[in-house]
């Protein structure tokens, strides 16, 4: 068969340069010996997995640790994945947790388009440099054709695919070819694979070690019949001609690496190295299962924001998940940034990583507790303005008010920090009694209603916001002793029947009436900062509720 004329009709030379002409437009990249090109290569479905990041940070660390390049590739290859405005989504969303990109999508660089779809020509070149080396052909099955076949495998419980005697256009005639393409028969073009699948070799993953690849055999889709390019094929050549050195992925890609490895070597490219990551896993009752989209709000990254985890928290979970030496650094180096720890593919682990909101949420307590006022003022004031309420952005407009408010409730300057905050939509949620808008008067007390309202009217005419602690504490100690409650607790322990109660129930009336809740920091205090009026304001109301 003449594949030259073969090749012409189904590429015609003007869709495309000589192959020397690729390679000297994107030329070997001039870096230092063992900086890594790496990449992270999604597909733009609008949707943003904690896996996505998973591996964004770990491609980011190697390429930036070496001194080399991390860029963005996207692959669009299936139109109905695609969403609109996807591309934004992974920018921002990764961008928030810190990892940004040198080059790719929407950013500058010199072996783009970074965008599949506008990188047809060079499919097609290499395409037809297949087709010319026999390597590659037009295959005109039929969904049908392809359907029964798989149904004949099924039954047969035989290997799935297009193989062997199953690739039924492999050895087509000049003849029937011509006549198909006469006929205007659609058609796929089809890797010609040259593997063997009793032939297995030793392979090298960054990641999982040693392992054995099982040579390819299947004449997989390379172009499909509107030409746009199949992953496996796009894969190849993008990471030829992007001088990728490095490709850590999901290990949901472990099973096309022989199609991988086939694609590279009839191209004549050489392959890159590559590490396939463990997937993100959680405990679901007596199970282990992947972190699914559909089950899980946790699996998305969008979670992560809305909540208002800190992102630096986020990234150092998810550290402790990539390396497993990552905590004892930690421990030795609380304040150093991530950057300065020694990522190594080598502590990578091997099978599933297993995540741990609870683990995660401890993270995120101890970051929080890290912020001054004005650091968690800021960082709260970003997510409410993007995330919370109108009232709760209304807490951002009187700043002094709100620092102290923050200096209170994180034990700011105290004695202890409080470790207890774990993202901005919690911490404004228990913030919210200083605000009016968003104070809610609970009524939940542990007394009689006239034992109540008498306690919270006396000690309204006798508040003064010019107390110091101890003054104002000697005012609800008399409160206390006018309602024959107990002010010395050890009277009190050897007789509580004695009394009505104690002044700790005393304070506990005049909390949930100030704040409409039974446990609060410091009373004193948080009537300092509620000011005089507001805090009668709410006294009063609360004695004649
Ligand atoms: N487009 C593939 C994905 O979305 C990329 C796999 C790879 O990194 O090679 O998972």
């Amino acid at each position: 068969m003449d594949l030259n004329k073969l090749a012409n009709a189904l590429i015609p030379d003007e869709a495309v340069k000589p192959l020397d002409y690729y390679e000297t437009l994107y030329p070997e990249r001039d870096l230092e010996k063992g900086a890594e090109v790496t990449r992270l290569a999604p597909s733009p479905t609008g949707f943003m997995h904690l896996g996505n990041l998973f591996v964004a940070l770990a491609n980011e660390r190697i390429a930036h640790q070496s001194g080399g390049v991390f860029y963005l590739r996207i692959e669009d290859t299936d139109e109905k994945r695609k969403v609109e405005g996807a591309v934004e989504v992974i920018h921002s969303s990764l961008k928030y947790f810190g990892v940004e990109f040198d080059e790719g999508a929407d950013l500058c660089g010199n072996y783009g388009p970074y965008y599949q779809r506008q990188r047809a020509e060079v499919y097609h070149a290499y395409a037809k440099e297949l087709i010319k080396k026999g390597l590659a052909y037009p295959c005109f099955c039929s969904e049908s054709d392809l359907e029964k076949t798989r149904e004949y495998q099924t039954e047969n419980k035989l290997l799935p695919g297009y193989y062997g005697e199953f690739a039924k256009c492999r050895d087509l005639s000049e003849e029937e070819i011509y006549a198909n393409l006469a006929a205007g028969k659609p058609y796929v073009i089809r890797l010609r694979s040259q593997g063997d699948v009793e032939k297995k070799h030793p392979f090298r993953d960054v990641i999982k070690g040693e392992i054995t690849v099982t040579e390819n055999n299947q004449d997989v889709v390379i172009l499909k019949s509107d030409g746009i390019p199949t992953y496996h094929f796009a894969h190849a050549i993008d990471d030829h001609f992007m001088r990728t050195t490095l490709v850590v992925r999901g290990e949901e890609w472990l099973s096309s690496l022989p199609i991988h490895i086939e694609l590279f070597n009839v191209l004549g490219f050489k392959l890159p190295k590559y590490g396939h990551n463990c997937s993100i896993q959680k405990i679901d009752g007596e199970t282990r299962r992947k972190l699914s989209k559909r089950k899980d709000p946790e699996a998305s990254l969008t979670f992560y924001r809305e909540e208002g985890y800190h992102p630096a928290a986020v990234r150092t979970y998810m550290m402790t998940l990539l390396n497993s030496n990552f905590e004892e650094w930690l421990l030795k180096n609380p304040e150093a940034p991530i950057e300065e720890f020694k990522f190594s593919m080598g502590k990578m682990g091997k099978s599933g990583a297993l995540f741990d909101i609870l683990k995660l949420n401890d993270i995120a307590k101890t970051h929080f507790a890290k912020l001054t006022a004005e650091e968690a003022f800021e960082f709260m004031k970003t997510w409410a303005n993007e995330y919370g309420t109108s009232a709760q952005q209304a807490y951002f407009a009187d700043r002094e008010y709100l620092l102290k408010v923050l200096t209170l409730c994180m034990g700011i300057g105290g004695k202890q920090r409080r470790k207890d905050v774990i993202c901005a939509k919690q911490a404004l949620e228990t913030i919210s009694y200083f605000f009016d808008e968003t104070f809610a008067p609970s009524g939940e007390y542990r007394f009689e209603k006239e034992t109540v309202q008498k306690a919270i009217r006396s000690f309204a005419e006798k508040y003064s916001i010019a107390d110091d602690n101890s003054a104002w504490f000697e005012k609800v100690k008399a409160v206390a002793t006018e309602l024959g409650f107990a002010t010395d607790m050890k009277a009190y322990k050897a007789d509580p029947s004695a009394f009505a109660g104690n002044v700790s129930d005393i304070a506990e009336i005049l909390r949930v009436a100030t704040t409409g809740l039974s446990n609060t920091p410091d009373l004193w205090t948080i009537m300092q900062i509620l000011g005089e009026k507001r805090t009668l304001d709410r006294l009063n109301a609360a004695a004649s509720a």
